[in-house]
């Protein structure tokens, strides 16, 4: 969908953290392959994110690089800044994926565990908003996407911080979306079922994965491709806000 701003089209822009790899690539890689510029956050592996710059610079975008530890809010407010610098004003897409969990049961955790699944899971997330939601409120048009989890509805035995975390996201969602709203911005949460990345699969174990699946109702493995698809359908849906939309194989039913 273009915007128009002020009788200009408005240039392409998108950011998205936790892109070095996983779901965030696929969502990266997708939006360069459409046109957007984007900016790849860098958080452990730079060549990684060297690696998907590249990738999206295939497609004739601009591409960046920057650090950023979405836990600190200084980072945060950096990458913000690098992205104006960089981008300019006209941010549209802002895809909230950084993620990671501490398997654990919550009563035998030690707290820094915890501390962590949360700080990144959620608070990194409320960061986000905080920087990016006035850029886009100032564009007043754009879309706020959070990739959440069903371990925010479904809580997994062992995974007490990450369900935490992710049911958190599904208030960010909700007050954020009522925030942006009147200036045309939509905000909605994707809450993956298993998605099958390098990190899940590693998460998970192939025992956990085959009873994952037996709780679908369909009979897939789920793949990035299906994130993609459900970013570029918010993307393409102006009437859609608040709202967490599951792409779980029909595992859980809301
Ligand atoms: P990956 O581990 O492959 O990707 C997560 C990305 O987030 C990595 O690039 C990682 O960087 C980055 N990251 C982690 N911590 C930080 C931080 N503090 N600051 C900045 N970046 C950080 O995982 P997935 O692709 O599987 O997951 C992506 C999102 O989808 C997450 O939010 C996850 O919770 C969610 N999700 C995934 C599911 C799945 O089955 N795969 C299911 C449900 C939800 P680095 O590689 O350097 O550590």
């Amino acid at each position: 969908m273009e915007i128009v701003k002020g009788g200009r089209e408005m240039s392409k822009y998108a950011v998205v953290t936790g892109n070095e790899r996983g779901i965030g690539k696929a969502l990266t890689v997708d939006l360069a392959r459409q046109g957007y510029d984007v900016l790849v956050n860098w958080f452990e592996n730079e060549q990684d994110g060297a690696d998907v710059v590249r990738e999206c610079q295939q497609y004739g975008v601009k591409a960046l690089l920057h650090y950023c530890d979405v836990r600190e809010f200084d980072q945060v407010r950096k990458m913000k800044e690098f992205a104006l610098e960089n981008f300019g004003p006209d941010l549209q897409v802002f895809v909230n994926n950084a993620g990671m969990s501490i398997a654990g049961k919550l009563i035998e955790q030690d707290p820094a565990d915890y501390m962590t699944v949360v700080n990144t899971d959620l608070i990194g997330a409320m960061h986000c908003a905080h920087e990016f939601g006035p850029v886009l409120k100032d564009n007043k048009a754009g879309w706020f996407i959070i990739i959440g989890s069903c371990s925010g509805i479904r809580s997994t035995l062992g995974n007490c911080a990450y369900g935490v975390a992710k049911a958190g996201i599904m208030g960010l969602t909700r007050g954020l979306a009522q925030e942006l709203g009147p200036y045309g911005v939509t905000v909605n949460n994707i809450a993956p079922g298993y998605i099958n990345t390098a990190r899940s699969a590693a998460f998970c174990g192939p025992e956990m994965i085959a009873g994952i699946k037996k709780t679908q109702v369909l009979d897939l493995i789920g793949i990035e491709e299906y994130i993609v698809t459900a970013m570029n359908y918010l993307l393409a849906n102006p009437f859609v806000s608040g709202q967490t939309l599951m792409v779980n194989g029909g595992s859980l039913m809301f």
